[in-house]
Formats: structure tokens, C-alpha cells, sequence
């Protein structure tokens, strides 16, 4: 069969726009106005049996050629169910109206077909089929309904597309996922056991040869800076596992910035970190994961700022939270890059070209603290530095 027209069956409108469809194409198909009238009547007919009685369906009008002869044919289909089964007052009108309608039955679904010879006068043959085909597509909608249905459908073809992008964007993401857990444990424990022997060896160094010295020296600081990249892969293959673990315990604020001032300030050798007298605050924190913050924020302080420039760290508390603030007179970020620096793997360009790093630490900076319930926040001028302000809240 050539189609010519297809409507969906859900509702009464749909009765009268498969009538005038039915019409249309009768009258290109070159049928007379009496016979347009009966065909296009009996195919609503079966129609609004299908949507009262099976909920819906579609009707397909279109041109059967047999042994030479054309047939103007309809075929409404619906789920399969016995619904015609008693006598149907539609289906026996249209029957009285079509010369052949036939009901058949597959599993799934069940085809109405109506069918009436198209007259050997009308001179139809495939050629012309076709033409009344494009013809109908030129002519697009017939009525206002239609085009809202149309609409409607490529709408709704749009979402469906949209949803399959997005589950297989999903899968992707969990594939790569399982990729960076299994390729960071890989990676963790060689890596661990050569910074170990890196130490080991710089203990057992007797100071004779210097160049031996500084190239033991060399193997431990570049592979610490490789485990704690190993280190913040695990993070956030755990982050994305949702199986990071937190043991928070209340912490005096004071005591811990007292611990942690000379851990940072040795991560930061080329720079001079000001850390202003501590405020006094308690606060619930996993001290491990709250150093590895301030260390992440005061190490990229220090990258993204002249060597010997200076870093300050001071802390208040404001509105029952604890404010720790980490400026540097580095490069800035614009705007652009303000918006995104707390995304995944997210760099500005201008860093891709002229620093190294994975985009990963302020991810996992902001994730561990708003993981303790607090939030990360950043002011920063082009060129003249920034500042990047940790807020926690404080223990009742
Ligand atoms: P990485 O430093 O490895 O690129 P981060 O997640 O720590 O990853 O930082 C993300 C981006 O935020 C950096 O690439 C940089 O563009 C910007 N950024 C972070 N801290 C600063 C800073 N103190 N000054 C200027 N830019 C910064």
C-alpha cells in the first residue's frame, strides 16, 4: 500500500480530522463527492468505535493496486482485544457504506480494513498515486488541529531523542567513572610504594654525592605531587560512588589552624603564608578532609600567583558560621571562569595553556564542604588576585 495520510486516534477531534483527510484524498484520488462522503464517513465511523473501545489507535489511508486495479483503502489499527466482537453499531454502518471491510487479528493488533475500487475512468495508476502523495505532504496540515498535533508529535519525538541522549550521556559518565576508580587504585599503591623508597633512600643518603641528592630529591617531590594527583582521583571516583566517608568530630577552630599553619606553609615553600590570629569557633569537621580543603585553596593561591608573593588566611565568624578567607594577589579569573571553577574537571583557558592540573581539587574542595553543611564562595578580579571565602557552620 502507498500511504497517503496517517492520524493518530485519541480523542473526538481526531474523528473529524481522519473525515476530512478521508475527504481530501478521495477527492485527489479523483473520487465522486457521494462516494468521497460515504468512504470518509464510514472510516470515522470505525474510528470512533476504536477510540471508544479500545482507547485509540491509528488510521492509515492510502492505495492498493491489485491485478491492475486501485483500491482507496483504510486501515484503522488497534491493540489487539475482542471488541467487535458482539455487534457494533459503527462497524455495521460503515459496512453498509464500504464494499469490502474486513477486521483481522494478529496478536498485537487488530486491522479494520476498509477498501473501495477506484474507477478505471479516473485513469489512476502508480504515477499519479504518487503525485496526490507529494500533493497531500505539499498541502501540510488541513486544520489548526492538526498542526497542533503535528506539533505536538515532533515535540514529543524531540523529547524522546533527548532522553535517549541523556541516558546514554549517563551510561558514558558511569563508564567513566568505573574507569577512574579502577585506573586510580591501579595506579595508588605503585605509586605510594615509589614515594616511599623516594623517602626511604633520601634518609639513607650519607649527603657524598650531591647531584645523587638532588635527583633522590627530585623522584620524592615529583611523585608526591603525582599520589596526591592518585589521591584526588580516588576522591572523586569515591564522590561519584557516593561512598566517601566523613568522621567529623568538634573541633576548636584555634587549635586546629595552630596544627595545620606549618603543614600548609611547607606546601606553599616558594610563597609567604599570612595566617592572622584564628577566631574562636567549634566546629563538626573530618579534620583530614577540611586540611586537604584549606591545602587545596592555598596551593592553587600559590600557583596562580608570582613566586614570593603573599597568601593571608584570616577567619571570623558571621551569622553562626565560620568564615575562613584564603587571599592571594595572583591572576584573577574573569567572570566566566568565576561561574564554573566549582565544576568537574572544569579549567579556564588560559590556565590550560600555562599551568598544569586536572581541574579536579576545587570540585572535591567544594564538595567535602558542603558535605559539612557549609558552602564555597569566590571573589576575584582580573589581574589583581582573589579570594576565596570557606563557610562552616558553627557546633551548637
Ligand atoms: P586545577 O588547579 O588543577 O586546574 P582546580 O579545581 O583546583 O584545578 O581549579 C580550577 C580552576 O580554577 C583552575 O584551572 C583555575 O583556572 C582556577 N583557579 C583556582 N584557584 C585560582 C586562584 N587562586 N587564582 C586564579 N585562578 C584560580
Amino acid at each position: 500500500m502507498t500511504t497517503l495520510a496517517q492520524i493518530t486516534l485519541e480523542n473526538e477531534m481526531d474523528l473529524i480530522l481522519a473525515y476530512k483527510k478521508s475527504m481530501r484524498t478521495a477527492e485527489l484520488l479523483g473520487l465522486t463527492l457521494s462516494t468521497q462522503t460515504a468512504f470518509s464517513t464510514a472510516v470515522s465511523e470505525v474510528c470512533r468505535e476504536v477510540i471508544d473501545k479500545a482507547q485509540g489507535g491509528t488510521a492509515t489511508l492510502g492505495a492498493t493496486a491489485n491485478e491492475g486495479r486501485f483500491f482507496f483503502t483504510a486501515i484503522i489499527t488497534c491493540e489487539a482485544g475482542e471488541y467487535f466482537n458482539k455487534s457494533s453499531d459503527g462497524i455495521e454502518y460503515a459496512r453498509k457504506l464500504v464494499p469490502i471491510l474486513e477486521i483481522a487479528a494478529t496478536e498485537e493488533k487488530l486491522n479494520i480494513t476498509l477498501k473501495l475500487s477506484i474507477p478505471r475512468s479516473t485513469r489512476i495508476d502508480q504515477r499519479q498515486v504518487s503525485a496526490v502523495k507529494m500533493r497531500l505532504e505539499q498541502e501540510g496540515p488541513i486544520s489548526a488541529y492538526e498542526e497542533v498535533k503535528l506539533r505536538n508529535s515532533e515535540l514529543l519525538r524531540l523529547n524522546q531523542q533527548k532522553e535517549l541522549a541523556l541516558l546514554t550521556a549517563n551510561y558514558l559518565n558511569e563508564q567513566k567513572t568505573e574507569f577512574l576508580s579502577i585506573a586510580a587504585h591501579e595506579l595508588n599503591t605503585p605509586l605510594t610504594v615509589l614515594r616511599s623508597y623516594a623517602e626511604l633512600a633520601l634518609r639513607m643518603d650519607d649527603g657524598q654525592s650531591d647531584r645523587l641528592t638532588q635527583m633522590l630529591t627530585k623522584i620524592h617531590r615529583q611523585s608526591g605531587k603525582v599520589v596526591a594527583l592518585v589521591k584526588q582521583l580516588l576522591d572523586i571516583s569515591k564522590l561519584e560512588t557516593g561512598v566517601i566517608v566523613y568522621d567529623k568530630e568538634a573541633t576548636d577552630w584555634k587549635t586546629f589552624q595552630e596544627q595545620v599553619a606549618q603543614d600548609l606553609q611547607m606546601a606553599v615553600p616558594n610563597h609567604q603564608l599570612f595566617m592572622a590570629e584564628p577566631a574562636t569557633a567549634d566546629v563538626l569537621v573530618d579534620r583530614i578532609r577540611i586540611e586537604q580543603v584549606l591545602n587545596n585553596v592555598v596551593g592553587n593561591a600559590a600557583k596562580y600567583s608570582d613566586k614570593h608573593a603573599n597568601i593571608h588566611v584570616s577567619t571570623m565568624v558571621v551569622d553562626g558560621q565560620l568564615v575562613i578567607s584564603i587571599s592571594d594577589k595572583g591572576i584573577g579569573m574573569s567572570t566566566q571562569t568565576i561561574e564554573n571553577i566549582f565544576q568537574k574537571f572544569y579549567r579556564s583557558d588560559d590556565t590550560i595553556r600555562k599551568y598544569s592540573g586536572l581541574g579536579m581539587g576545587l570540585y572535591v574542595a567544594s564538595r567535602i564542604v558542603t558535605d559539612h553543611g557549609g558552602t564555597i564562595t569566590v571573589a576575584s578580579v582580573e589581574g589583581d588576585g582573589s579570594t576565596f571565602n570557606i563557610h562552616l557552620p558553627l557546633l551548637n
